[in-house]
């Protein structure tokens, strides 16, 4: 039988605002157990945000002290702040054979490509359009309008990477991209690495 040694990584990546945190939210029963990454950012919390489940929101000066420690699996400018993953927990997590999910921009996801390809599945979430997306920032009520443009701004770029993506999430309505967030997430499950093949092929030949 092949066992999985480690667990597998899914990304996903897609404007601010494209419904990321609403479909992981509704699809979270049916994926099994996973670990989602909490990401170290120094950007200000949003209202109703809480440091250690949304974010660890730290200053410039300790986010910078870690990336000269090395900490960061990944990290990015993003909007003018830091965002970062730190390696630490996402290896446990691997090492106990869990999913981990990742919500990083399109930077994180080239870089966490360029070192875990091999266990890494990623999808792009998107809003039908760019207007769409304008709507639910503005209903979201947790920007001012300089942020928002500014995301908007971004969106424009970041759609571009749309290709690098395994596959792409149109988030019309929850219900119906969960659903597809739920098969893409049990595809990531099957992913295996290269070490965990190599001992599989040496298992099936004896
Ligand atoms: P992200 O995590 O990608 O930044 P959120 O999950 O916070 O995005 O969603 C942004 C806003 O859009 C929230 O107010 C959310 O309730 C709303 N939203 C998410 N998905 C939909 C959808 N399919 N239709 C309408 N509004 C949505
Ligand atoms: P927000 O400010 O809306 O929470 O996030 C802004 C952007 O930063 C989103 O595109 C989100 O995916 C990205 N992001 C959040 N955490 C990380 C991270 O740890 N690394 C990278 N590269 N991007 C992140």
């Amino acid at each position: 039988m092949l066992k999985r040694q480690k667990g597998a990584i899914l990304v996903l990546s897609g404007p601010s605002g494209a419904g990321k945190s609403t479909i992981i939210n509704a699809a979270s029963g049916e994926i099994g157990e996973y670990y989602f990454s909490i990401s170290t950012t120094t950007r200000h919390p949003r209202t109703g945000e809480k440091d250690g489940r949304d974010y660890f929101f730290v200053s410039k000066e300790s986010f910078e002290e870690d990336i000269k420690a090395g900490n960061f699996l990944e990290y990015a400018e993003v909007h003018g702040n830091y965002y970062g993953t730190s390696l630490k927990p996402v290896n446990e997590a691997l090492e106990a054979g869990k999913l981990v999910i990742f919500d990083i921009d399109v930077q994180g996801h080239r870089l966490v490509r360029a070192k875990m390809n091999d266990i890494t599945t990623s999808a792009f979430i998107t809003p039908p359009s760019l207007k769409e997306l304008e709507s639910r920032l503005r209903t979201r009520c947790t920007d001012v309008e300089e942020v928002i443009l500014n995301r908007l701004k971004n969106a424009r770029d970041e759609i571009e990477a749309v290709h690098e993506y395994d596959f792409t999430i149109i988030n019309d309505v929850v219900a119906e991209a969960a659903e597809e967030f739920i098969i893409v997430a049990k595809a990531a499950r099957l992913k295996f690495s290269k070490e965990t093949e190599d001992k599989f092929i040496e298992q099936w030949l004896h």
